[in-house]
């Protein structure tokens, strides 16, 4: 709810006249509480999980031809059902889980200082928050989930997560209650301690989503605009803890790779690369390998 009844005031207010974007804002969320805006996030998130994932199950439904050396694991297919059961799981969760804590935690954003206000903030205001809300998410994000693969957290609870040993994008949510509620904290984390405006909470909670369904998906395509991120993983590089299972002790994190790298938990997936790299040249000299099944991640189209 804006404290300014027309434009002309909003103008007065500011001392200058509002930018194209400002007007659009004020128009839409002069008359609507904070409450209310905040709320924006169950739309977003509902149609986030149900939507990103699509053009990829289209993708493994019809299995066209020219996308299937892009699967990361090409020998696992999962069918319609199997992929509709993933998405049920999943909102029972989101309508159960995330949908309410979305409507209870309200008080905590007023808390930490979100504003929904003029000004809004600068593009390079906005771009520069998101990177360190990602920051702090993957660094705090890595320490839980490492945590999460010891005896007791992955028994009673991480397990559920890792039952996609091939994960779909509809799978990037898909874990056990607590765990959905205990990574909340690195992504509240963020604004918390850089607290900013709605419109940047609500980019942060979308794009966090997004990266996490595109690192889930199963597909690796050269061409993605994430590859032009620094340290940024990937689908391939957390299809991998995935591949290993329970037993994975690589991979932890969940946006970029430097974490795995300092604290030295990337080195099965390094020695893999290496090893696939290798084998790949070994076949490109013509040294023939007896066998020709190598189960391995991406069974040698690796690069
Ligand atoms: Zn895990
Ligand atoms: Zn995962």
């Amino acid at each position: 709810m804006l404290p300014y009844h027309t434009l002309h005031e909003a103008e007065v207010a500011l001392g200058r006249n509002l930018t194209f974007a400002e007007t659009v804002w004020f128009n839409y969320s002069a008359n609507k509480s904070d409450y209310f805006l905040y709320c924006h996030n169950i739309l977003f998130l509902f149609l986030i999980f149900s939507v990103v994932p699509l053009p990829l199950v289209f993708l493994e439904v019809k299995r066209l031809v020219g996308f299937d050396k892009y699967k990361i694991q090409p020998k696992v297919r999962l069918s319609l059902d199997e992929m509709f059961k993933c998405y049920k799981d999943v909102m029972r969760m989101f309508f159960l889980i995330i949908g309410p804590l979305q409507l209870v935690s309200y008080p905590s954003i007023k808390i930490i200082g979100i504003r929904s206000g003029l000004p809004l903030p600068s593009g390079w205001e906005i771009l520069s928050q998101l990177a360190v809300y990602f920051m702090i998410e993957d660094y705090t994000n890595y320490w839980i989930h490492r945590f999460l693969h010891g005896k007791w957290g992955y028994e009673m609870i991480h397990r559920v997560h890792h039952e996609y040993t091939a994960p779909i994008g509809f799978a990037a949510p898909y874990a056990h209650w607590a765990e959905v509620l205990i990574l909340g904290i690195p992504s509240f984390l963020g604004p918390a301690i850089v607290p900013g405006h709605m419109i940047t909470f609500w980019l942060w909670i979308a794009l966090r989503q997004i990266e996490a369904l595109d690192t889930h998906s199963g597909y690796d395509f050269p061409w993605s605009p994430t590859k032009y991120i620094p340290f940024y993983g990937g689908a391939e590089y957390h299809d991998y803890h995935h591949y290993v299972g329970g037993q994975s002790q690589s991979n932890f994190a969940s946006v970029f790779t430097y974490c795995d790298y300092i604290y030295g938990t990337d080195k099965g997936y390094r020695y893999q690369k290496k090893i696939l790299r290798k084998l790949k040249e070994e076949l490109a000299n013509g040294i023939e390998h007896n066998g020709g099944s190598y189960n391995t991640i991406q069974d040698l189209k690796s690069d």
